[in-house]
């Protein structure tokens, strides 16, 4: 980030890449002996910098990245990354060759893609590494296996490996509620579980086929189930500090969002403040003005319903949060001056209670840090 823009000094992000690299350790610890890791890189690292948190695990030894799409992982190989990519969502067939000029492993999510990805590389007489997505309970991507589908799927998936032009190197699932703490959230993550080693068992049985990489654990099953591990894990959450409730691992969050006061006011009792009048001043208020709204990622859902912490303490946000500022009631913080800093999350202002206030959760929040607030990376020191 250029000093200039960042003296301008209006609302930013500070991102702690030692906690990121601190967090990457910690996880990697706690893994079983020879288990990869792949680092969830996928929108601009949960609004932490793509390129900044691949290029530290790239430097770090992680062993793959994960991105969603193709615009990501072209966008981290011209910044330098060389290690492998894993695309997690669809890249049409097209644009196979984009694919195998800059060695990107695409996700396969059924027998028709596999053969419109098989077909673009015999025209181009090249080979494309793949992952094979087997979809276990999220309903989402995948192979159909559950229940009745379950030979045909598995027939399904063996079909797709024979394919020529496919290197099959990892098959994987993805679980719909590892993070969840309740006796059937538990049950669901299990059947999961168990339905993807079943579908693992018989495509070997049936087809003879192994994979080199098998992989289903997200945060939520790095934390809960680490018999899951399995040949690679695929954490995000966790890697920006996220997702470990007991902390088990010891993990601290790497983002810290920022802004300043632009002014204050003094108003009588009875004063409406900001659109559509749903804060009145009841006596009379000292009122800063924060040079941040939704459009720097403050969730316009949790107008009048959150707080910060400011130089002098906690302030209420009040009335409704407007595209680029916002109010706070600083009545009785005295210390908080024009120009002095407001954490709108981090360390002391809660991400989960701003979650909350917008009916939502802190990864949103997080990928929801706009591209306008500048991103300044502190305390990478070797
Ligand atoms: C986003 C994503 C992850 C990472 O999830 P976290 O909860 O952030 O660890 C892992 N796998 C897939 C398929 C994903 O889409």
């Amino acid at each position: 980030m250029d000093e200039l823009k960042f003296n301008t000094k209006r609302t930013w992000a500070e991102i702690d890449l030692n906690a990121v690299r601190d967090n990457y350790t910690a996880i990697r610890r706690s893994l079983p002996d020879g288990c990869r890791f792949l680092g969830v890189v996928k929108a601009n690292a949960y609004g932490h910098g793509a390129l900044e948190v691949s290029s530290l695990l790239q430097e770090c030894g992680a062993d793959y990245l994960a991105v969603s799409c193709l615009d990501e992982a072209l966008d981290l190989r011209e910044g330098g990354i060389s290690m492998p990519i894993l695309i997690l969502g669809h890249t049409p067939a097209e644009y196979t060759d984009l694919l195998i000029e800059n060695d990107i492993t695409q996700t396969v999510t059924c027998l028709a893609k596999a053969y419109e990805y098989s077909e673009a590389c015999a025209k181009l007489g090249k080979t494309l590494k793949v992952h094979h997505k087997i979809d276990t309970g999220m309903s989402r991507l995948g192979y159909i296996v559950s229940g009745d589908s379950f030979e045909e799927g598995t027939d399904n998936i063996i079909e797709s490996c024979r394919l020529p032009y496919l290197i099959n190197e990892g098959i994987y699932t993805h679980f719909a509620s590892s993070d969840e703490y309740t006796a059937d959230a538990e049950k669901y993550t299990l059947d999961q579980f168990e339905l993807f080693m079943a579908v693992i068992r018989a495509v070997k049985e049936k087809g003879g086929i192994e994979f080199e990489i098998r992989h289903c654990a997200n945060s939520g099953a790095v934390v809960n189930y680490p018999y899951m591990a399995l040949d690679m894990v695929r954490p995000g959450y966790l890697l920006y500090g996220y997702g470990d409730p007991e902390n088990r691992i010891g993990l601290r969050p790497c983002m810290r969002l920022l802004t300043t006061i632009s002014t204050i006011k003094h108003y009588a009792p009875g004063t409406c403040v900001s659109y559509g009048r749903k804060f009145t001043t009841d006596r009379r208020m000292r009122v800063g003005v924060l040079a941040a709204g939704y459009a720097d990622g403050l969730p316009r859902a949790a107008s009048g319903k959150c707080s910060f912490k400011t130089a002098g303490g906690y302030a209420r946000q009040i009335g409704s949060i407007c595209m680029d500022m916002c109010m706070a009631d600083l009545t009785d913080l005295p210390e908080a001056e024009v120009g002095s800093e407001v954490e709108l999350f981090g360390p002391e202002s809660d991400i989960n209670k701003l979650a909350e206030a917008a009916y939502t959760i802190p990864y949103e929040i997080l990928c929801s840090v706009t591209k306008r607030v500048p991103r300044i990376y502190k305390n990478l020191s070797d």
